[in-house]
């Protein structure tokens, strides 16, 4: 039997903000096309591994590795140059611009302008709600378009990792569905995902598998199976 490389993996990871330590020995591994879920209560560390895995933060110890090859030490630049990209928090848009300048802004970015077509037809695409609102203001989008428009931006390169960080985040729920859908699609392009979510449910209903962080520390790793399964390690350990 030939044991698969994780397309992303930490190893035994220690982070820490200034004399706090935030992450204990954590170590993850994600094969490539899964979806990992990282669920755990406010504070217990699971923006901090996004950081770690995308560079915004560097492990004081531990490993992080793509496809076998450490990354740990390089830039956030360079880590999104490699494929692993940070799903922007928020709505990082350009409010006044319309959907589509927003778009033609980073495709000529990224593309040059020659390029800009292919990335709006690759957008529209992936968001055909986006192609229908391609005239509409940004900032008068709902929550849930603004990011989606966000995620266009980011998915022009499909990512190889992408890390999706409380992307329902003050969102309505009938919104969250919708970015819940929208991520079944950049699934669909063969992007492996990393989930970091307070939104249980709608996690597991994407997830292969979950991890659960208390205090820092991996308390939980398995099968994405029954929340009711999972509620004790979710619930805050005194
Ligand atoms: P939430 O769901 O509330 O966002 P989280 O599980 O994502 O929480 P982190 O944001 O990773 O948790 O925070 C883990 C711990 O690290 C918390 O105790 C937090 O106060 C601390 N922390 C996070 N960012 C910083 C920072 N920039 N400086 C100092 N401490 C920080």
């Amino acid at each position: 039997m030939t044991i698969q490389t994780p397309l992303f993996e930490l190893r035994n990871v220690e982070a820490s903000y200034g004399p706090f330590r935030a992450l204990f020995g954590v170590s993850l591994a994600i094969n490539e096309g899964k979806v990992l879920a990282l669920l755990g209560a406010n504070g217990s560390g699971k923006t901090t591994v996004a950081r770690v895995c995308t560079g915004l933060v560097s492990p004081t110890s531990g490993e992080v590795l793509l496809g076998g090859v450490r990354v740990d030490g390089l830039k956030p630049f360079q880590i999104a140059r490699l494929g692993v990209v940070h799903a922007p928090e928020g709505r990082s848009v350009f409010a006044s611009l319309s959907v589509e300048e927003n778009l033609v802004l980073t495709f000529r970015r990224e593309f040059g302008r020659s390029g800009v077509q292919r990335g709006l037809d690759r957008a529209f695409e992936l968001f055909p709600r986006l192609g229908e609102r391609r005239r509409q203001i940004a900032g008068t989008l709902s929550g849930g378009e603004q990011r989606m428009l966000s995620l266009a931006r980011v998915l022009v390169h499909p990512p190889k990792l992408l890390v999706a960080d409380e992307l329902s985040l003050g969102l309505a729920p009938i919104v969250v569905d919708e970015v819940y859908r929208t991520l079944e699609t950049v699934r669909a392009t063969g992007t492996t995902l990393l989930i970091v979510e307070q939104y249980v449910g709608h996690a597991l209903g994407i997830a292969d598998e979950v991890a659960v962080l208390s205090k820092g520390v991996i308390a939980y790793r398995g099968p994405a199976g029954d929340v009711d399964d999972l509620a004790e390690w979710l619930l805050p350990h005194g």
